[in-house]
């Protein structure tokens, strides 16, 4: 995962000596390894890799290249482009599980977890990094058990540093020096940061200096540049700023050439503030600015609701409080999205503070306690005396009631003598001059001007050592080096480039899902068993994916002499019968047959279409394309649309594809049940056809990895369902025929039970907090039905929000339990939604269990099964919903044509007792008459 820089360099000098298979491993090894010091060099040995990805066998060579993806992940990642280093994360992830490989999918899973961390996901990033470290720990890798669960740690001590203590402190409470260097800089972090929490900042500096030094030495760019900015805080808080702005140099130093914008963000915003708290407050503000603007991409995280903190600060510094209690009320809600305690203290006391100036001295009190007592809880010390000098302030400046309990001869006093009590227990802590100044102003103030001179003595003295000539100069220096002008050149240089790479990401995202959609239409197409139904599919799709206001497809007849239109649609109606002779000079579609190639004809508005069958409308953009199965022509398909130019690169490949899918699934309409050899045909086609396309071709293997699995929810999809499902069926058949096994019940179970799920008024979710809210919810959906079943069950993302579960060899009569735990799953808990807002949600969920008469256990096929418990769905959908229901055979059952009975007339098959009904349901609304169901099955 992490190396010593030696490593690296061995690895460099041994690079140009291999060749073949030794080099291709190599260069992805290296690469990875590469993947922050030196990301364009990753890049270009990730493109070499892939150039050479046919030297690796399987499965070598599927795990090359995720790795390859993981690589570029982390560059997209880095870029700040979150959603499209979230997909290529993903592919990533799927590929790596795909070959079962734990090591691969750990790693993705830290990838996922880092941008869910920049997107502000805290507990979807929490969840990565738990899987992330079952798979380490799994696989015996201590490295990675330990970075995962230090990281884990870090990020709960965001949250509440004595939770995250209770948690992880007898986890780490080992020898950190015998551990691997990262994984002891990584444990170093959580230490140093627990201790940063709790206002110990001597011990923070020096505990955190180990990280940045395994960071450097182990190639973690990024979180070299985060630490050494924590570090330069950490002096800040100190009040030592001298060295604070050392260590916010060489974070900066650091983060200038990698155009990263979370770590330029946070180097620009860490300095601004060392800025301010030394009075240069229009350097602070134009650093700041550039921050924010580097930051914005990254709006959700920790560290832009920080950048807000500070710039609130510098906005009450300057006198502008309407501006500061703007940013601090923000502050509040960024706190609470991301679950954040820490930003919760300080951003009341910046409201309380500017609401004072605004005089709202009661809205401002309020706000200021709420400050102190989060930071007490929290065993903040920082928090605590920012709390109290503002109530100080508020007191010194509004005439408000003594607070009971109060000794001091005023409030203000009162508070500031606590806050200097609280600076006391900071090791290393110098209190700063304006505290000492507010107490001195106070005794002044209350008449004691010896005691006030006396403070007003040791103000000066704190002021002289906080602020000293060289923290001044080299405050001045800073400031000239990094003039506004030049940083935001930089800047807008880096969001470009950020930009730029996020479109890259998402061509390839949308290549992968036209191909994915694509190979989904194929397995369809070549499922149907007659030529009318491939025709429908193929009509269907040609619809759903090109602009073609003319569909047909002609066929060659047996004499190989003519071309009879088999299929014609055009704007909605049928085409005239129509028939060519194959040697038609004129007739396009002849002509391809005749060529073997594809023609497209581009016209312009005040050109006649060539050849028009008569009765036909003019259409500008004509694309015909052979049917060809091995070396066999079948005929020629046609799209024409009324638009110039409507076929362009991408429409003609996936017309060729169409083409494709069609003439195979026409060709083997009879013939349907060797699945096998039809896919392989298919197979090679596709790979013809998409040798013209390297890029595709490789987007394409891909897809192959992904094909069996859901992209958005990592569940099993549709096409995984059907090439297993027949598998477990016969399963059920052999156990429910060996008479040895009758009645035995110790035996595992025979049945198989499908459940469909589907989620209640989903389209709410959609409409009410957007379609990435409704990604969300099916994502935790995915989660709760994985509680409810077990490993070997097939949990199916069916369409939508709805899925279907095969519970394999189980007993019929545990289905309503299952069922139950389902719906109160689902029901039971809020599902979170990115922004942190809780929904509720339920579901309805039916269900059939197969062989459905189990006398007669060939009678149903699992299709009609399935059908059955989308009835059962569907009757729990009518009643009112969050509920379960099921049609069970029973002893009266008949034997002949109980399928279309119950569809069609199950209120007579229930009452007769032919059926009954199994269901949380008090009252059934049951259908009238005849029920119409769409169902995805073919
Ligand atoms: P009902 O209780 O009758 O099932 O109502 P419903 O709103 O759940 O069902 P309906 O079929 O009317 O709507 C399903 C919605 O699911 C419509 C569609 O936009 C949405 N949907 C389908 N797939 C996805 C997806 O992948 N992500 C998101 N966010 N929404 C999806
Ligand atoms: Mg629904
Ligand atoms: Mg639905």
């Amino acid at each position: 995962m992490f190396v010593l820089d030696e490593a690296v360099q061995q690895r460099e000098a041994a690079l140009p000596s291999l060749l073949g298979r030794e080099r291709q491993r190599e260069l992805v090894a290296l690469a990875w390894h590469l993947r922050q010091r030196a990301p364009a060099r990753a890049a270009s040995l990730v493109a070499e890799a892939r150039s050479q990805l046919h030297l690796l066998d399987e499965p070598g060579r599927t795990l090359a290249d995720a790795r390859c993806l993981l690589v570029e992940g982390e560059a997209v990642w880095l870029s700040g482009a979150l959603d499209a280093a979230r997909a290529v994360a993903d592919q990533a992830f799927f590929a790596f599980d795909a070959a079962h490989d734990p090591i691969g999918r750990a790693d993705a899973r830290w990838l996922r977890a880092w941008i869910e961390m920049d997107r502000g996901c805290a507990a979807l990033c929490d969840a990565e990094l738990a899987l992330a470290s079952e798979d380490a720990r799994a696989a015996g890798d201590t490295l990675r058990t330990d970075v995962f669960d230090a990281a884990a740690a870090l990020f709960a001590v965001f949250r509440d540093l004595r939770t995250a203590q209770e948690r992880w402190d007898a986890r780490f409470a080992v020898d950190l020096d015998g551990l691997h260097p990262a994984a002891a800089g990584w444990i170093h972090d959580y230490l140093g940061t627990s201790a940063f929490q709790a206002s110990d900042f001597g011990s923070a500096v020096s505990l955190l200096m180990r990280t940045y030094e395994a960071a450097v030495a182990t190639g973690q760019v990024r979180r070299a540049i985060n630490v050494a900015t924590n570090i330069g805080n950490g002096f800040t808080s100190l009040n030592a700023h001298h060295a604070a702005l050392e260590w916010m140099q060489r974070g900066l130093d650091l983060a200038r050439p990698t155009g990263w914008p979370m770590s330029i963000g946070l180097a620009l915003m860490q300095t601004a503030e060392t800025l301010r708290q030394l009075g240069q407050r229009d350097a602070a503000l134009d650093l700041l600015r550039e921050a924010l603007a580097t930051l914005q991409p990254l709006s959700g995280s920790r560290a832009y609701a920080i950048a807000l903190e500070y710039k609130g600060d510098l906005m009450l510094d300057r006198g502008d409080y309407e501006a500061a209690l703007r940013n601090f009320t923000k502050l509040v809600e960024r706190g609470e999205a991301l679950r954040q305690s820490d930003f919760q203290s300080g951003a009341r006391r910046g409201k309380a503070h500017a609401l004072s100036m605004l005089n709202r001295p009661q809205e401002a009190l309020e706000a200021a306690l709420d400050a102190l007592a989060m930071a007490r809880q929290h065993g903040d010390a920082y928090n605590q005396i920012a709390a109290l000098k503002v109530l100080a302030q508020i007191h010194a400046q509004h005439a408000l009631p003594l607070p009971a309990g109060v000794a001091a001869p005023s409030a203000a006093l009162h508070y500031l003598q606590e806050a200097l009590a609280v600076a006391g227990t900071i090791e290393g802590y110098t209190v700063p001059g304006d505290l000492l100044d507010a107490v001195a102003h106070e005794h002044a103030h209350l008449g004691d001007y010896k005691r006030a001179y006396e403070v007003a003595l040791e103000a000066g003295a704190a002021r002289d050592k906080t602020h000293s000539r060289e923290a001044t100069n080299r405050a001045v220096a800073m400031q000239v080096q990094y003039q506004t002008e030049r940083a935001r050149t930089e800047g807008e240089h880096h969001r470009q480039l950020a930009a730029a790479e996020a479109q890259r990401a998402e061509v390839l995202a949308q290549t992968s899902a036209t191909l994915e959609h694509l190979s989904a239409i194929g397995q369809e197409i070549t499922t149907h068993l007659d030529a009318a139904a491939v025709f429908r599919a193929l009509d269907r799709h040609v619809h759903g994916l090109l602009d073609a206001t003319h569909f047909s497809i002609f066929l060659l007849e047996g004499d190989g002499q003519s071309l009879r239109c088999a299929f014609g649609i055009e704007a909605g109606k049928a085409l005239p019968p129509t028939r060519f002779s194959i040697d038609d000079e004129h007739a396009n579609s002849s002509r391809a047959v005749r060529e073997r190639r594809e023609i497209l004809i581009e016209l312009s508005a005040d050109q006649a279409t060539p050849a028009l069958i008569p009765g036909t409308l003019q259409t500008l953009s004509l694309l015909f394309a052979p049917l060809t199965v091995g070396d066999r022509v079948l005929g020629v398909m046609t799209v024409q649309s009324l638009h110039p130019h409507a076929y362009g690169a991408r429409e003609r490949l996936i017309f060729r594809t169409l083409c494709a899918y069609g003439a195979i699934a026409l060709d083997n309409a009879a013939a349907y049940r060797q699945v096998a050899a039809t896919l392989k045909t298919l197979s090679a086609t596709q790979a013809q056809l998409l040798d013209k396309n390297l890029e595709l071709e490789d987007a394409n293997k891909k897809l192959e990895e992904v094909s069996l699995t859901d992209q958005l929810t990592g569940l099993r999809n549709r096409r995984f369902f059907l090439q297993h499902v027949d598998a477990d069926v016969n399963m059920s058949l052999r156990r429910y025929d060996d008479p040895l096994r009758m009645g035995e019940s110790s035996a595992p179970g025979r049945d198989l039970v499908f459940f469909m799920v589907d989620i209640d008024h989903f389209k709410e979710v959609n409409d009410t907090h957007g379609h990435g809210a409704g990604d969300a919810v099916l994502v935790q959906m995915q989660e709760r039905l994985r509680e409810v079943f077990r490993d070997s069950d097939y949990v199916i993302r069916w369409g939508g929000e709805e899925f279907l579960v095969l519970a394999r060899a189980t007993h019929r009569d545990e289905a309503k339990v299952v069922a139950e735990r389902i719906r109160s799953a689902v029901a039971g808990r809020a599902f979170v939604l990115p922004d942190g807002t809780e929904v509720y949600k339920t579901c309805s969920i039916g269900f059939a269990c197969f062989p459905f008469l189990p006398t007669h256990p060939r009678m149903l096929s699992w299709s009609q099964v399935v059908e059955l418990a989308d009835q059962g769905l569907y009757l729990a959908k009518r009643s009112g919903r969050n509920a379960w229901a099921a049609v069970y055979a029973t002893a009266e059952s008949r034997t002949e044509g109980l399928f279309d009975y119950l569809m069609h007339h199950l209120e007579d098959a229930l009452a007769e007792g032919e059926a009954r009904l199994v269901t949380s349901l008090e009252k059934v609304e049951l259908p009238k008459g005849a029920k119409k169901r769409r169902l995805g099955l073919n």
